[in-house]
């Protein structure tokens, strides 16, 4: 019976090296962590990887096209220039809008007389409007609403719209002069002083001119501000325009130079320039602006000079402007924070101080928030119709 013995003794010995075979498969399975890499998958033993299917499945690959696509599909898309104004013109209505209230409380009186010419003059200073142009506009209004014989409001709010727009300036040239030889781009400089809204109106603006299909590259030239070339990428990132940029601190003109060379060597319609604004000298202002310029047409012409002045700051905006413009040869002017300041007469000074056009007004804080500037739709807001 000795075989009968063995027979038993080579069935569990059997038993047993099928048991250890098991347990250790079985380990192996669960020390593969799930969503592991293929080589630590490949390290497991073959069967355990094909039996879960791991090894099998492809690993997640983006090739750079749908990169490229998924990148335009979170891209924004600016709203168009011409639709802008009349969004905004109603913030230039808000509840501080003493022109239109002081218009009411005129035509509301039975008879005008001197003192109440008087309140509406004080009300028209107020809004920035200045004493020359204040004095023509009160002069013409009276004027015309005598002879014309003027008796109900809504004629004598007719006057007074077209009164507004001739003083505004309808005939003015607001385009952006964006012409430019071939294989170079236009190039545009925002100036101003710092806090007026200059970089994020160099944002804003790219986005208008991605609006109009332009393609646009950013230089951060204010390199006085740490987080101003922060702010333009990001600017730039939500658009697809690209930010040539420095550590803080480095040369204001060599990064307007960079950019401008880099915007030649991509082939883009426009380069934006956004200066530094921490000047507080007019030498160092002077000096400094003048080297950016002058860097920079080495490479290309600066079709337009921008200044941007904070609306809300009156006769101190006034005062930088007119520094700027002996220091550059300002092309045009950018007027921010128009949205419920009451302080639109401002343009019409302005224009008078610098001979140049507004050629854009920010009306918000939104990325769309800047618009063309247009002279009856300027006023139609002023007048919160
Ligand atoms: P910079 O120092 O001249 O470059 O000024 P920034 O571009 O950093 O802007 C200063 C502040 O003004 C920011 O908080 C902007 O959001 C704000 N700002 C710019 N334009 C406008 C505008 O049109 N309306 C309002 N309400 N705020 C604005």
């Amino acid at each position: 019976m000795d075989w009968v013995f063995w027979v038993i003794v080579a069935g569990i010995v059997a038993a047993t090296a099928v048991a250890y075979v098991a347990v250790r498969f079985g380990r192996r399975v669960q020390q593969v962590e799930p969503g592991a890499e293929p080589a630590a998958l490949a390290d497991a033993t073959p069967d355990v990887s094909v039996a879960d299917g791991e090894a099998e499945k492809p690993v997640a690959t983006t090739t750079a096209d749908e990169a490229a696509s998924q990148a335009v599909a979170e891209l924004d898309t600016p709203e168009a220039p011409a639709a802008r104004l009349t969004r905004l013109r109603r913030r230039l209505a808000g509840s501080q809008n003493n022109l239109a209230r002081a218009l009411g409380d005129l035509l509301s009186v039975d008879k005008i007389d001197d003192d109440t010419w008087d309140d509406f003059e004080a009300t028209l200073i107020a809004s920035d409007l200045g004493v020359g142009p204040t004095n023509e506009l009160v002069e013409s209004l009276r004027k015309a609403l005598a002879v014309g014989g003027v008796s109900d409001s809504a004629s004598a709010r007719r006057v007074l719209r077209s009164e507004l727009i001739k003083i505004v300036g309808p005939e003015m040239d607001r385009e952006l002069t964006l012409d430019h030889a071939p294989q170079l781009p236009a190039v545009v400089m925002m100036v101003g002083v710092n806090g007026t809204g200059k970089t994020t109106t160099v944002g804003k603006l790219g986005r208008m001119l991605v609006a109009q299909d332009k393609t646009v590259l950013f230089g951060a030239a204010d390199t006085f501000r740490a987080a101003a070339a922060e702010q333009l990428t990001t600017w730039g990132e939500r658009v697809g325009v690209n930010t040539v940029r420095s550590e803080e601190g480095a040369d204001p003109a060599s990064v307007a130079f960079n950019a401008v060379e880099q915007g030649i060597t991509e082939g883009v319609d426009v380069v934006l320039v956004d200066t530094a604004g921490r000047l507080h000298t007019k030498v160092g202002l002077m000096d400094e602006l003048g080297k950016v310029k002058r860097v920079i047409e080495k490479k290309a012409p600066v079709g337009e000079v921008l200044l941007v002045i904070d609306a809300t700051t009156g006769q101190n905006g006034l005062t930088q402007a007119r520094i700027f413009s002996e220091v550059v040869n300002i092309t045009g002017v950018v007027l921010t924070k128009l949205d419920g300041s009451a302080k639109g007469g401002i343009v019409v000074q302005v224009q008078r101080e610098l001979g140049v056009p507004v050629k854009f007004i920010g009306l918000g804080e939104g990325p769309d928030d800047l618009a063309p500037f247009d002279a009856e739709q300027f006023v139609d807001g002023l007048l919160g119709d």
